[in-house]
């Protein structure tokens, strides 16, 4: 109906679903809700369309983040070792993979790459997983800090996000 709409695959986690285009530091990739906050949308249709808009918008949140009033967001992202902890969990529970595939409701093929760290589960099958395997999958993270948090590394201090964008802009 909606021509604007266009469903598709998440391309971090390949959850069927509608996707925006959003930039992850200098490469750009069509997420859908469960992984946009991996990424800056390109598009978003409220904001401001601005590199600089999107940095004040940063910085805004960073100062939220610092005085302590109700918008403080706490948020929950997906720890880096979430493959070894599927696979112990999945091990020490002694569960086969098609077992748990139907009570976490992913294929097999799935569940092996996300063991092998390839595929990052959706919010919903971590929390499956964290369920089922008696695991902690999601952590308490600082929103700023989720901001390039298991997508780039934050290598360098003072590296920001208005820095990976003014790079993604020269390679343009
Ligand atoms: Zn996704």
């Amino acid at each position: 109906m909606n021509p604007q709409r266009t469903t598709s695959q998440c391309e971090m986690c390949g959850a069927v679903t509608a996707t925006r285009r959003h930039l992850l530091g200098a490469t750009e990739m069509l997420l859908g809700a469960c992984c946009s906050k991996y990424g800056q949308p390109l598009d978003a249709p409220a904001k401001q369309g601005t590199a600089a808009s999107r940095q004040q918008g940063l910085e805004r949140r960073a100062q939220r983040m610092t005085s302590k009033d109700i918008y403080q967001e706490e948020r929950l992202d997906l720890v880096a070792d979430f493959g070894a902890r599927v696979k112990h969990g999945r091990e020490r529970k002694n569960i086969a993979y098609d077992m748990l595939g139907t009570k976490v409701q992913a294929t097999v093929p799935q569940l092996h790459k996300i063991e092998r760290g390839e595929l990052r589960p959706s919010d919903k099958l971590a929390k499956a997983l964290e369920r089922e395997l008696g695991i902690t999958l999601m952590e308490k993270v600082e929103a700023d800090a989720a901001a390039v948090g298991g997508v780039t590394k934050p290598s360098k201090a003072g590296l920001t996000i208005g820095d990976l964008l003014k790079d993604a802009m020269k390679k343009k």
